[in-house]
């Protein structure tokens, strides 16, 4: 039997976090992975889809150089090598991730980890670990869409269509959220005629609604369908495609594509852990947790994906550290007012804080800047001036709510409106702060400036 201070259970973002700092504080701790480390995020997710979003990124650029006087001949996509490009940057990082818990002295084990009880864990129902503590961070999967037909070869979940073998003629994206978004960003940069279908009353319903609606009108005109409010309730086979039923606001509606990608959300991976044995509670949305990261077991922790909170890597990597900090005897105070959201579609988009409906919805009285990236020099000289930058702030203080990005770099941009949050920023204090000129970051003073109507660069 294995003996140890922490166990953390699953190596993804949230895991080999948590197991680092584990380490940093002093604990005696092993990490146990049945796969490779990294997770999702790593293997499947973040990183993987992001080389492919590069190549889309790289084609508009080929597309676009003739603008900037540069003859290309002609040019064609290698899906193999790109396949190869993603398995390298995702071997690159994994052996990063391994070679960090080694120089951290964090005890790597190869394995899947089912509670014996409160403080044991069994691995591949061989051998024990008896730990102090134990963090779960055992992540999510793909949630399956339980209708008919989702078993048809050519229906993919998220993982299977990261295997891109070849391109096909059509697909049709179930799910209009973030993979969804990104997906069909990739297809169609690839020539693939997309469909969108989303339950919702549109796409990307969690972002500000003027976000979703940007996105969908620059969607819409680079031949991507959207359906909204639209119902998936059945896949048939018809030939050698597929046949989708929908319906839309009472209507019953038909679709036909040759592929298709089910992206409706993930799930807790809860189901190998027998977490009954250790005295831990879970719902259909995760691991129930307290302030601290605690489950009902208080010894026992769940971070990421698998307790059912935001589902984003850099919370997973935030709630590891902090997880690890409390087993430590520090006390902490989890502050999720601050977690900035990036999508890789093109134009990106990047939002922190508040939506307007939301910031309505708590009775703040509001006053919004708006300011387009054509005004903007750089974004101009890039060829990348669509989209806009909004900034949400409140009345009495000029306090900022939220900054809301369509537009190019957004994920990038993001990092001062997320810095700005945590600070409490005014409308004054980004006025007064002298921002890089030429450079597309400089439109959150003119954004600012906006607010109250002085902005330079744009008359409303
Ligand atoms: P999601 O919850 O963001 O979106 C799923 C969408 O599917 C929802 O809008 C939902 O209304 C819709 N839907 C559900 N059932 C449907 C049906 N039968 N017909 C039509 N539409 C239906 O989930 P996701 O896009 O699968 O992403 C999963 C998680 O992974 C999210 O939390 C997301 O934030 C995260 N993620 C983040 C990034 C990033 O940060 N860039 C990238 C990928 C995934």
């Amino acid at each position: 039997m294995i003996q140890t201070d922490v166990l953390v259970i699953g190596g993804g973002p949230g895991g080999y976090t948590a197991a680092i700092r584990s380490a940093q504080l002093g604990q005696k701790t092993l990490l146990v992975e049945k796969d490779k480390v990294g997770g999702t995020c790593l293997n499947r997710g973040c990183i993987p889809t992001k080389v492919y979003l590069k190549a889309a990124e790289l084609l508009h650029s080929i597309e676009k150089a003739p603008l900037f006087g540069i003859k290309i001949a002609g040019h064609e996509l290698d899906l193999q090598a790109l396949r190869q490009r993603k398995e390298r940057v995702v071997d690159t990082l994994v052996a990063g991730v391994k070679s960090l818990l080694k120089a951290n002295g964090v005890e790597l084990k190869s394995g899947t980890a089912r509670f014996k009880n409160d403080n044991t864990v069994i691995i591949d129902g061989q051998e024990e670990i008896t730990a102090q503590k134990i963090i779960i961070a055992t992540g999510s999967n793909n949630l399956e869409l339980s209708i008919p037909g989702t078993e048809l070869p050519g229906v993919l979940n998220s993982d299977e269509a990261l295997e891109l073998k070849e391109i096909p003629e059509s697909i049709a994206i179930i799910g209009g959220g973030v993979i969804g978004v990104e997906f069909a960003e990739f297809y169609a940069s690839l020539g693939v005629k997309v469909t969108i279908l989303e339950a919702l009353p549109r796409i990307l319903p969690l972002e500000d609604a003027a976000i979703s609606k940007e996105l969908q009108k620059l969607y819409t005109s680079r031949g991507i369908t959207i359906h909204a409010s639209s119902f998936v309730t059945e896949i048939r086979k018809a030939g050698s495609l597929k046949e989708l039923l929908f319906e839309t606001e009472g209507q019953k509606k038909t679709l036909q594509a040759e592929q298709v990608l089910v992206a409706v959300g993930r799930r807790a991976n809860i189901d190998s852990l027998a977490l009954d044995n250790a005295g831990v509670t879970f719902d259909t949305k995760g691991i129930k947790v307290n302030e601290n990261l605690q489950t009902t077991n208080p010894a026992i922790y769940a971070i990421g994906d698998v307790n059912g909170g935001i589902q984003l890597a850099h919370v997973a990597f935030y709630e590891g550290e902090k997880a690890a900090e409390h087993i430590a005897g520090k006390k902490i105070d989890l502050d999720y007012k601050v977690v900035p959201r990036c999508i890789f579609s093109n134009p990106e988009i990047a939002s922190v804080g508040l939506t307007e409906e939301e910031a309505k919805e708590k009775g703040y009285a509001l006053q919004i800047g708006v300011f387009p990236f054509r005004a903007n020099g750089k974004a101009l000289l890039m060829d990348a001036a669509e989209g806009f930058m909004k900034i949400i702030a409140e009345k009495d203080y000029n306090e900022i709510l939220g900054v809301h990005i369509i537009g190019p770099a957004a994920s990038e941009l993001i990092v001062e409106a997320a810095l700005a949050l945590k600070l409490e920023c005014t409308i004054e204090e980004i006025i007064e702060t002298i921002h890089a000129h030429p450079t597309v970051g400089e439109s959150y003073r003119e954004t600012a400036m906006d607010v109250w109507g002085r902005a330079i660069h744009f008359k409303r």
